[in-house]
């Protein structure tokens, strides 16, 4: 084990994954004594699939992580070899960044992040038992027997609990490709009487790029001007890569086809559900039997390594297989393969077994984050990592929860997702999971965020600093806009067009024309000119938004009142005579946090609500 400086936290972060990482760090800016306990130092940061973060929705996950001053951001922006907005032809609601990482950067700038934080220890050893004070978890214990106390643990191991890969009709345990299992761990879980499942997910084999023909193949490039994820983040780290672009064909197919049987997941050797969006070649190949091709994005997993990560292709057919199939393709006809496809299977908990704090209601003192909860995703990972590591500190320390709701951001959405649904198969983000999708955007998530991070104390001075002025400069701008009246003839004069309804109009309604700049804008308030580009494109959006924004928002404040009726965790759901049987089960199964969480229980009726809601009344 690593040396321990100390061996009493108030927080200990068990994995040093995505969500191990965010939750360690959230859990020490918010002022706690912190361990991240990990399997390994190198191990920390790494990326288990594809060298990349963000994209749809994934991309609005990682803003607002860092809109909370989190690390995914940061650490995405120094690794990053290829940025590109996708839906860039869209409104900005559903644009989503992506970077291409450079794995080895990514692991290395996450590691620096995790041992250079103040109030934060790295340890390295197998977690495989807890400390229990009566039925409280108070720290963990060690494969060699140490002990580590904490007032509250973060668990966030992945996919290793009880981990099985498959390749072929191949079957061991392990983590993922080069790691032990967590078995012990994973014993110890089911020991809680917890709700578990079993889920699975897949990785395409990793390519020598030496022997890709890159001549012959279609070339993908970055955009030109990068979209950076963090707030505070001023340009790019490293070069920029393309990537290259090939497709699968009739023949790849046909190998596949007639292999089928040899596929771990179609040959019986897999009994997880698998990730619906992030299906293994085998699956597209039944799913989609019309389509003669499916295109396969060839990404550089380094700027200093020759592995290509063939984006599209994950499976879990045998070796000699994906050798044939993969040859099967143009530019890929005298390619090696350095390391297999492969599927893993793995425990997870249903997360309906965890408060909107991501603790689990029947386990005091130990919160789950990331895969271990049903999720897939990187993204969605270090979000939940970022929700249970604050969380578990302000426990720690004995403070208020900091809850987020979906009417704030897609890190509320996703957790009430998860503990009111619960999965049926691995949950990844999307735009169109958030109802106030208009209001929650990626390029506004400071505005949403900074403040109630500041307030949770999980803001360092550098940021604040940063979002002070630049709230400033956007305030500054809005006074001009809202301060400056306009008729349709100044606003053709100054070559706005604009029909002569004789109404007055504020440059900021003006602002959310089509097309319509800021810059449109300085003829009829010169002021405008001095403006920077930044202040003025995110004026232009906000604008963009406002009417809209303003039909939302009274949506969102009759959820917002929902949810501040709290519905307490020992509420007894059986002395309501008028509740059917089914609903009283599904809701003691739930157990909702509040009122708008029980409204979405599925079967939930409005009279059901108002039962609940006049005990509640009775009750205070
Ligand atoms: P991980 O990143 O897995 O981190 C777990 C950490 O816990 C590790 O650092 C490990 O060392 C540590 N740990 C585990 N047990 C112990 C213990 N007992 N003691 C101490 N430390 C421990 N995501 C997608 O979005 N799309 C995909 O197609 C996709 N495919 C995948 C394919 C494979 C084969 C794998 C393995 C993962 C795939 N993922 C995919 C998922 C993605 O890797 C995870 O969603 C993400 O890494 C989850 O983050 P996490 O922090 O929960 O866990």
């Amino acid at each position: 084990m690593f040396h321990v400086k100390q061996s009493e936290f108030d927080v200990v972060v068990v994995g040093g994954g995505h969500a191990g990482c965010d939750a360690a760090h959230a859990a020490a800016r918010a002022g706690a004594r912190t361990a991240l306990v990990t399997l390994k130092m190198e191990g920390i940061g790494v990326m288990s699939c594809n060298p990349a973060i963000g994209g749809l929705g994934k991309g609005h996950l990682v803003r607002e992580i860092d809109a909370l001053d989190g690390v995914m951001g940061r650490v995405a922006d120094l690794a990053g070899i290829q940025f590109r907005l996708l839906n860039r032809r869209k409104g900005p609601a559903v644009q989503g960044p992506r970077a291409q990482a450079d794995r080895a950067v990514y692991r290395a700038e996450m590691l620096r992040e995790m041992t250079s934080c103040p109030g934060l220890e790295v340890l390295t050893g197998e977690v495989t038992d807890f400390i229990m004070q009566g039925d409280r978890v108070a720290g963990i214990v060690l494969a060699d027997g140490s002990e580590v106390h904490a007032k509250a643990v973060v668990l966030t191991t992945g996919t290793f609990l009880r981990g099985l890969i498959h390749i072929g009709d191949v079957s061991y345990a392990g983590g993922r490709m080069g790691d032990n299992a967590a078995n012990k761990l994973g014993e110890r879980m089911d020991g809680f009487g917890l709700p578990l499942g079993r889920l699975k997910t897949g990785t395409p084999p990793r390519l020598n790029g030496k022997t890709i023909n890159w001549d012959i193949l279609e070339e993908q490039p970055g955009d030109d001007e990068p979209v950076l994820f963090s707030f505070l983040s001023k340009g790019l780290n490293l070069r920029q890569v393309s990537c290259g672009i090939t497709h699968t064909n009739t023949k790849t197919h046909d190998i596949i086809r007639e292999n089928l049987s040899r596929s771990a997941m179609y040959g019986g050797h897999i009994d997880g559900v698998g990730p619906r969006y992030c299906p293994s070649i085998e699956d597209k190949v039944v799913r989609f039997a019309d389509k003669e091709s499916h295109q396969v994005f060839l990404e550089p997993e380094g700027l200093g390594d020759d592995t290509v990560y063939p984006n599209g292709i994950s499976t879990s057919l045998p070796e000699d297989v994906q050798h044939d199939y993969v040859r099967s393709m143009k530019g890929l006809e005298q390619v090696e393969i350095l390391q297999p496809g492969y599927a893993i299977e793995y425990d997870y908990v249903d997360p309906r077994a965890l408060d909107m704090r991501l603790a689990l209601r029947d386990v005091p003192g130990l919160y789950l984050a990331g895969q271990i909860n049903g999720t897939t995703g990187y993204e969605e990972a270090a979000a939940q990592g970022l929700v249970a590591g604050l969380n578990a500190a302000k426990e720690a320390m004995g403070q208020d929860p900091v809850i987020f709701s979906r009417t704030d951001s897609y890190i509320g959405v996703m957790v009430d997702d998860l503990t009111t649904r619960g999965v049926s198969e691995p949950y990844r983000m999307f735009t169109s999971r958030a109802e106030y999708r208009l209001s929650l955007r990626a390029d506004n998530a400071d505005q949403r965020l900074t403040p109630k991070g500041i307030e949770a104390g999980l803001v360092g001075d550098t940021r604040r600093a940063a979002f002070d002025a630049k709230m400033e400069r956007i305030g500054a701008g809005r006074a001009i806009l809202d301060a400056t009246t306009v008729t349709p003839k100044q606003l053709n004069t100054a070559g706005i067009r604009v029909g002569e309804d004789g109404k007055q109009r504020t440059l900021y309604q003006v602002l959310a024309f089509p097309e319509t700049s800021v810059a449109d804008l300085v003829p009829l308030a010169p002021a405008l000119a001095d403006l920077d580009d930044e202040t003025q494109v995110q004026l232009r959006r906000d604008a963009l938004y406002a009417t809209y924004i303003q039909r939302q928002q009274n949506d969102a404040q009759a959820l917002q009142k929902d949810e501040a009726r709290g519905i307490p965790g020992d509420f007894d759901y059986d002395r309501l005579d008028g509740l059917s049987n089914e609903l009283k089960s599904k809701l003691l199964r739930i157990r909702p946090s509040n009122l708008a969480q029980a409204g979405r229980i599925e079967g939930m009726t409005p009279a059901a609500l108002a039962l609940i809601l006049s005990r509640i009344n009775r009750d205070q």
